[in-house]
């Protein structure tokens, strides 16, 4: 009882110091102020939390893991709570402050010369996409939460989405990051340096870290032209294996222009039209391998208007596309003959996640594999998804390997009988005998612990402990994330 009240006071005290910091306005300590912060996107994973903390600013930041740490209180670093694994909400037994980024939102600088832009963590992705546009480059990291995720968040996920096939995850497009360190310490390498050989790479390190290294106050990302043209299509090739050939034969015949290349099955479609009535499939007829594709140039011929009104690139995409249909990789196809139309294709594939959760109760594995074995994994496992009675709904960024497989009741099943773990099962022996990984863009946080547990590597992990261990020894950083305990 003594004991508790202590705690209490020593709770009161920390709030009123991390009070000070930030403002009392910048602070929330009621729960129902707090609401919307300990949830997760998913519903699943709700934390408790003394505090929700709001600073604004990287000195702020300092001030407030410094001020933690030197009360044992856990840091469980949050931006736009688009995480689909538990990763931004405390756990249960650490005492914990949320730190929500969503205050640093300042575009720092850009150098349009040198093609480089510093943002704050807290800046939503759409934000930044969109004022890179003004000075005509373009910021090509973009998938459906684009909207609410903040930058902060993308970099501590190492986000992927629909144009790493082009540019790479985020951690490609990142050249330095600012951050704090568990101790309070400061990591300031926003220089944009391209080459910077000066031993260990830190913003490599924090990359994927789920926040359980320091918490990410500003990154410097790399910048590229913004094209002069796009030309989107959506296709029914005959099999996975051919869709494999024709993103290949599309990137040699454009010089590598594909932006986007995302399959999506018929069982998928269906539900998203079934949840937005007002989309409408884009093509007539059942879709065996559904594919968003989508190429862009920066080649100023290609964006030219023809006289027929018509543009290069969706002429030049067109006869691609009617040579692969008379070689019969493709069975059929529309190109988006309008930016209309076009917003149409990606509003069906952007709204493929909450579908599913309108749908029903699902399990959706984020998954990777070498291109040549995607197919093999999908025959398998839809045969073993159906007959344990579920319904596989697949969607994916095709161009990179990585599928999103949802593992949803089959009609006339009851979700609750359903045996989940030996589907799970049956999935992680696939994807270990076809060099696969379990976790391909969503990052571990708390849902994936048990996994990880079993199928990473011994020595990876092992490492992974000892770097935790080096950086944060009183494992006050977004504990219970990421690392599984021993
Ligand atoms: C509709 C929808 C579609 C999605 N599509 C994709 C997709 O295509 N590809 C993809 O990769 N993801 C996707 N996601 C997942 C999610 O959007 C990403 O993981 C995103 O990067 C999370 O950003 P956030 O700001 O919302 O982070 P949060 O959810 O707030 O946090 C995620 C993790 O990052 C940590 N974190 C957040 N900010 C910081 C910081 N500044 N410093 C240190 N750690 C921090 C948190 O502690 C947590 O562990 C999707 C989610 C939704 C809801």
């Amino acid at each position: 009882m003594l004991g508790s009240r202590l705690l209490e006071a020593e709770n009161d005290v920390l709030l009123e110091r991390l009070s000070e910091i930030v403002g009392p306005a910048n602070i929330l300590a009621l729960s129902g102020d707090m609401a919307a912060y300990t949830e997760d996107w998913t519903g699943k994973y709700r934390g408790e939390a003394l505090a929700v903390v709001r600073p604004a600013s990287t000195a702020e930041v300092t001030e407030v893991v410094a001020a933690c740490a030197a009360s044992g209180v856990a840091i469980v670093p949050q931006g736009g709570r688009t995480g689909l694994c538990g990763g931004g909400v405390p756990v249960p037994g650490k005492p914990s402050v949320i730190l929500s980024l969503t205050r640093m939102t300042k575009i720092r600088s850009l150098d349009a010369a040198g093609r480089t832009v510093v943002a704050e963590a807290g800046v939503v992705l759409e934000t930044l996409q969109a004022e890179v546009a003004k000075s005509g480059l373009a910021f090509p990291l973009s998938f459906g939460a684009k909207g609410s995720c903040t930058i902060g968040g993308n970099l501590a996920t190492n986000a992927g989405g629909s144009n790493v096939v082009r540019y790479g995850n985020t951690r490609e497009l990142c050249l330095g990051i600012e951050a704090v360190l568990p101790d309070g310490s400061v990591i300031n390498a926003l220089t944009g340096l391209r080459k910077d050989n000066t031993g260990y790479d830190f913003k490599d390190l924090l990359i994927g870290a789920e926040g359980t290294l320091g918490v990410i106050t500003a990154a410097v990302f790399k910048l590229f032209p913004e094209p002069t043209a796009r030309a989107t299509a959506f296709l029914s090739v005959a099999s996975l294996d051919q869709a494999i050939e024709v993103l290949n034969k599309v990137q040699d015949r454009t010089g590598g222009a594909v932006e986007a290349f995302e399959y999506m099955s018929q069982p998928a479609i269906d539900v998203i039209c079934r949840a937005f009535p007002d989309i409408r499939p884009p093509l007539e007829g059942t879709v065996e391998t559904g594919v968003l594709l989508e190429v862009a140039s920066i080649r100023p011929a290609d964006g030219r208007v023809l006289q027929d009104g018509s543009i290069g690139l969706q002429n030049d995409l067109m006869e691609i596309l009617a040579e692969l249909m008379e070689a019969e990789f493709i069975v059929d196809a529309m190109l988006a003959q309008s930016e209309r139309q076009r917003g149409e294709l990606w509003r069906m594939r952007e709204s493929v996640l909450e579908s599913i959760t309108a749908n029903g109760p699902a399990h959706i594995l984020d998954i990777s594999l070498p291109l040549a074995n995607v197919a093999t994994f999908v025959t398998e496992m839809d045969q073993e998804a159906h007959s344990l009675g579920f319904q596989p709904l697949t969607i994916g960024h095709l161009g990179d390997g990585n599928l999103h497989y949802a593992l949803a009741a089959a009609p006339s099943y009851d979700w609750s009988g359903l045996p989940l773990e030996t589907a799970k099962e049956v999935a992680f022996a696939l994807l270990t005998r076809l060099n696969g990984s379990f976790s391909a863009e969503h990052g571990i946080g708390q849902s994936k612990l048990p996994v990880m547990t079993k199928l990473k590597e011994p020595a990876q992990l092992a490492a992974m402990r000892a770097i935790k261990t080096a950086l944060d020894p009183n494992n006050i950083m977004n504990p219970g994330k990421l690392i599984p305990l021993k």
